[in-house]
């Protein structure tokens, strides 16, 4: 079955009129007609099943019928990854989506390979990359801070993961191993490395666990999902010891 992020209250018998470009999606790409089932969830009330009530070429109404499942969330865990190019970023939202992130922090650093981001487009991204991982949230996506801002508002009670190709941090699990799950967050540099002012900045930080990621060093893509997995596997759930 198809699902469908909306923004609608779910609930027994709602009538949901879709945005015109989801009507095209469904009526024109998936071909559904009148009469055709499918899944919706916004993120608060749980993915309930729906028919087609009507389906033009321009416009949908669904009506939400039976619960399907309860509204759950994956772990409180924050991605925060400097900006990299669009297409590694792009990349890296879709991941976060799939590895149950929370959030994306996108933050400024001395050697971000860009200044600015469509947050627009990486939230569509975001969007559709939880509609297809079955996930019943969808990752907020935070406009770009200056790290040290960022840092500056991260509370101390909240581990970062501090992804460090420096090479002397511990390895992830060992860094990880007996710490509780609960919020978290995950730090990834972008392509140029942090520079060692921010490195000192990052380290001072109380809520800091500087992890190596091994001894390879790794594109900022494959380090966001190989920290989030990592973390998922050891604190979160994915399955942990
Ligand atoms: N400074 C790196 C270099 O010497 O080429 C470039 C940075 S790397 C392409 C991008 C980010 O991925 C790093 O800032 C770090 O957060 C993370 N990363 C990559 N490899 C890593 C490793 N082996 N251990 C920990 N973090 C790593």
């Amino acid at each position: 079955l198809i699902r469908l992020f909306v923004t609608q209250d779910l609930a027994a018998n709602a009538q949901i009129e879709l945005a015109p470009e989801q009507a095209h999606y469904l009526a024109n790409v998936m071909r559904l007609k009148a009469g055709d089932e499918l899944l919706l969830f916004n993120g608060q009330d749980g993915e309930w099943r729906a028919g087609m009530a009507q389906v033009t070429r321009r416009a949908a109404v669904l009506t939400a019928v039976a619960l399907a499942r309860p509204q759950t969330r994956g772990p409180d865990l924050d991605l925060v990854v400097a900006l990299v190019k669009r297409a590694r970023l792009e990349t890296i939202v879709e991941k976060a989506a799939e590895l149950g992130a929370r959030r994306v922090r996108l933050a400024i650093t001395e050697r971000t390979n860009a200044e600015r981001a469509r947050v627009d487009r990486l939230a569509a991204i975001a969007v559709e990359a939880a509609e297809q991982t079955g996930r019943l949230d969808v990752p907020a996506i935070e406009p770009p801070q200056k790290l040290a801002r960022l840092l500056a508002d991260w509370p101390a009670e909240r581990p970062l993961m501090f992804c460090d190709e420096a090479g002397d941090a511990p390895p992830a699990l060992a860094a990880l191993a007996g710490r509780g799950g609960g919020a978290w967050g995950v730090l990834v540099g972008p392509e140029g490395g942090f520079s060692a002012g921010e490195r000192v900045l990052i380290r001072g930080h109380a809520a800091t666990v500087p992890v190596s990621l091994g001894p390879r060093i790794l594109r900022a893509d494959t380090a966001a999902i190989a920290a989030l997995t990592l973390w998922q596997a050891a604190l979160g759930d994915l399955g942990g010891p």
